[in-house]
């Protein structure tokens, strides 16, 4: 699997329409300073669901949309998608291409798809744990975050080899059939009570 392309436009500083196409190897972008080299890496970690503003260098998540310059008017809408070569269906979906898609308007709706069909931030999660693609893996090492995992806690250091061990979707699912566990013996816990006041 690798990164075949990624699509811009409103995002950030790319107004216009823009293709970035990668071949399978080592792609460098380089440029002067705030030519938007970033904002590339930006548009991955956006696309792959992030919600966290800051991780993004943004105040609120309106600010990925262009906000216009001198010359152009700002934007209405941010559109973001990546492709990514699944020849070797590395990618639990069956498909050789998939493409993710990440909308977003200044109305504050907004919209994620795979391969062209609507779909829920959870899916592009589930698609993506246990790759090192998603938004908590470490295909994108930021500027700054070698230092942060060197002197990070143990435990957060523990979820980076969790991931790339491919254990992630395991433990999610277990915790998830622990938590519903739970909300059942507490069903079971009132209807015990209320069969004791029966009686
Ligand atoms: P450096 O080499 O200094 O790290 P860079 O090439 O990585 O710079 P970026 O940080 O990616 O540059 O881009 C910064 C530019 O993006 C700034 O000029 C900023 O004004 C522009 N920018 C960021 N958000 C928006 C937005 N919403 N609308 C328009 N331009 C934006």
């Amino acid at each position: 699997m690798y990164l075949k392309s990624i699509e811009v436009q409103g995002f950030k500083s790319f107004a216009h329409k823009i293709k970035f196409d990668f071949s399978n190897g080592i792609t460098a972008i380089v440029g002067p300073n705030g030519s938007g080299k970033s904002n590339v890496a930006d548009a991955v970690r956006w696309v792959l669901g992030e919600q966290r503003i800051k991780q993004l260098r943004g105040g609120t998540m309106q600010d990925v949309i262009f906000s216009g310059t001198e010359n152009r008017k700002p934007l209405s809408y941010a559109s973001v998608a990546i492709t990514l070569d699944n020849t070797d269906h590395q990618l639990a979906i069956d498909y050789k291409e998939v493409t993710v898609t990440r909308k977003l308007y200044r109305s504050g709706e907004s919209e994620y798809l795979i391969n062209g069909s609507t779909c829920r931030l959870k899916d592009i999660n589930e698609l993506f744990y246990d790759t090192g693609i998603g938004k908590e893996g470490y295909s994108i090492i930021g500027q700054g975050q070698i230092d942060k995992i060197l002197s990070g806690k143990p435990e957060e250091r523990r979820e980076l080899f969790d991931e790339a061990a491919g254990i992630v979707k395991f433990k999610r699912r277990k915790n998830a059939s622990l938590k519903k566990l739970d909300d059942e013996r507490q069903n079971l816990v009132r209807v015990r009570d209320i069969l004791s006041e029966l009686e």
